[in-house]
């Protein structure tokens, strides 16, 4: 399944392509400068950065869209054997008609048309992108997704405002939101981090990029965000001021203030202000924090009062929430301003905010997965970094459009799980094995198994139990502390012995047994289990699932036999590979082979 989102504005169209069966980007990349002579596309690297320029023909929306497509179906890129399944938009304003992901037909672009009353830089442009895609790319569905959109449950007394009501029923005049999926995104991640439902938290979500917001998530729902009906109020962004006394653009209208024109106010509001307008050094927050280290006055107030709103904003909606049990930080200033979040945690002790001001000055989301958590351990309230990927968000969005409400939770959790059936075995001692093999005999490789560094011997030894003998049974090495033997349920009954469902390594209690090799016999007091079914990940993989060490996890066989299986242990440590083992009677039972791949079905229970 592969989708392609596509964000267009005025001068540039970004894409991402994905397959949705395991949510991996493809190929992402921009065309700048369209509507020139001088438009390129930009392939962005696997990692996000090695962007390659190459110049286009893009004079307009509908050359730009031409030439990535031309670019994703080149032979060897990804669309040039496959066939794209959906294309995604992001549109800006959805307003209150718009407030799900929605297959995009006349009407719809009708609403949006209606919309740019209230978006009008963005709206159009969208609009514009929408129709030329259709063009591009054909009959496959488009659907759109709204920046608004997560905002929308909204309770009435966040949105209304005190003004008279008939411009609210009438005109449309309330509060929207934007940067949904930024703060949808960032309410996800944290969930699947701190590996609880997201309908269990209370979040405070920063979206600091050249535009900035807050919002408040009550149990998965935005009931309050810091943009308005406009992405103008708030908090203090690049050039825009955020929250302002509205008295100001009167004044500035009037003789007094200048007599300016509500074009020039428009300017002076969305492109002169904020940290721009303060500092006098432009938008960029690097720079300015430079300037503000070399002590340059007007950049260290302009962060003084970019810190001072964003923390007031904190604290009101920690109100709002009665609590919060994480903030959140994310876009280029919130993910590496390590300044910007410490400066805001500062006194947020009252909220249970602990920064752990070391991890938060060297640890990155980019190197560890895109999450972070940067609070001290004890702290009641995590402060998380989370490295937005908006286009992922609006990807799962349009998985939910057209495949209903579990679509995009099921392909973010596809990643298949490979089976290890793990045929009983035995792990031996170095004693036990100079007693079977003869004193210091190394046994020999015949293969790797899955897991890193551990390999099937050729050398078997014969286990001899109360009840009947099984032979040949296969020896994983490295040799351990104590020997252990794993069976399957039907090889415990041959034997005549109980062993217990066990983790690997925890034998007290265990039976034991006599085991048998060419230079002779031992007997073991403890040490057989059967091996409690179980999956072994990396750190990467249960971020990714969502689950820790420990935890109990159901998994999902797909096909001829549909199935659903319970009770699998996680196993979690960097030198794990993702891999499920089961024993032979358990793989026999689900059909169930070393060729079939699971799925990730749910968390059942957490350690
Ligand atoms: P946009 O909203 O345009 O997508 P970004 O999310 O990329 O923007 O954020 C851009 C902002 O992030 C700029 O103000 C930039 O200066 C700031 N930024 C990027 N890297 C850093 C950094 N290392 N330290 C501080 N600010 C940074």
């Amino acid at each position: 399944m592969k989708l392609l989102v596509l964000n267009v504005g005025s001068t540039s169209v970004k894409y991402d392509l994905y397959e949705m069966d395991t949510e991996q980007s493809l190929a992402r990349g921009r065309v700048e400068r369209v509507g020139t002579d001088a438009a390129v596309h930009v392939q962005v690297g696997g990692n996000g950065h090695g962007a390659v320029e190459t110049p286009v023909e893009a004079r307009d929306v509908r050359g730009a869209l031409a030439a990535v497509l031309a670019r994703l179906s080149a032979p060897d890129a990804p669309l040039a054997t496959n066939h794209l399944t959906a294309v995604g938009h992001r549109v800006v304003h959805g307003g209150e008609r718009l407030i799900q992901p929605v297959k995009i037909d006349a009407a719809v672009e009708g609403v949006i048309e209606e919309c740019a009353a209230f978006a009008p830089l963005h709206n159009p442009v969208n609009l514009a992108g929408i129709r030329a895609a259709r063009e591009v790319f054909g009959d496959v569905p488009h659907v759109a997704v709204f920046d608004t959109a997560f905002h929308a449950q909204m309770p009435e007394h966040a949105f209304v405002y005190a003004l008279p009501h008939d411009l609210y029923t009438q005109r449309g005049v309330r509060r929207y939101g934007f940067h949904g999926p930024s703060h949808q995104y960032m309410a996800a991640c944290a969930a699947e981090f701190l590996g609880t439902a997201p309908d269990r938290l209370r979040l405070i979500t920063c979206h600091l990029g050249g535009g900035c917001s807050v919002a408040a998530i009550d149990r998965g729902v935005s009931v309050d965000t810091s943009m308005g009906m406009t992405p103008l109020e708030g908090l203090v962004m690049g050039t825009r001021t955020g929250d302002l006394d509205p008295a100001i653009p009167l004044w500035l209208a009037s003789p007094d203030g200048g007599g300016l024109s509500p074009a020039e106010i428009d300017t002076l509001l969305n492109r002169k202000s904020g940290l721009a307008g303060m500092s006098g050094l432009g938008a960029d927050f690097r720079d300015i924090q430079a300037a503000a280290e070399r002590g340059e006055v007007r950049a260290r107030l302009a962060i003084e009062v970019f810190v001072h709103r964003l923390r007031k904003y904190v604290g009101a909606y920690a109100a709002l929430l009665g609590g919060a049990d994480a903030i959140v930080f994310s876009g280029g200033i919130g993910e590496n301003s390590v300044l910007v979040r410490e400066r805001v945690c500062d006194r947020l002790g009252f909220l249970g905010v602990d920064l752990d001001v070391a991890r938060n000055a060297t640890a990155r989301a980019a190197d560890e997965g895109g999450v972070i958590d940067v609070a001290e351990p004890r702290a009641r309230t995590r402060v998380l970094v989370v490295r937005t990927d908006e286009e992922r968000m609006i990807a799962r969005e349009v998985m939910r459009c057209l495949y209903g409400p579990t679509a995009a939770v099921r392909s973010v959790r596809a990643r298949p799980i490979p089976i290890g059936v793990s045929v009983r075995h035995v792990h031996l001692s170095r004693a036990d094995c100079d007693a079977l093999f003869g004193p210091g005999v190394e046994l020999t490789r015949r293969r790797d198994v899955t897991q890193p560094g551990q390999y099937v011997t050729r050398e078997t030894v014969d286990l001899i139990g109360p009840k009947g003998e099984v032979h040949g049974v296969a020896i994983i090495n490295p040799l351990r502390k104590e020997t252990q033997v794993e069976l399957a349920r039907t090889d415990a009954l041959r034997l005549g012995v109980d062993p217990p469902l066990r983790e690997s390594g925890k034998l007290d209690g265990t039976p034991g047994l006599r085991l048998r090799g060419p230079a002779g016999e031992v007997t073991i007091t403890r040490g057989v289990i059967l091996a409690h079914r179980h999956v072994h990940m990396s750190p990467d993989d249960a971020r990714l699932f969502g689950v820790g060490d420990g935890d109990l996890i159901e998994i999902r066989a797909e096909g001829d036999r549909e199935m659903t299986m319970g009770d699998v242990l996680v196993r979690v440590s960097d030198k794990y590979a993702l891999d499920l083992h089961l024993d032979t009677d358990e793989a026999n039972a689900a059909s169930l082979t070393s060729d079939s791949v699971v799925a990730f079905a749910g968390v059942q229970a957490r350690r």
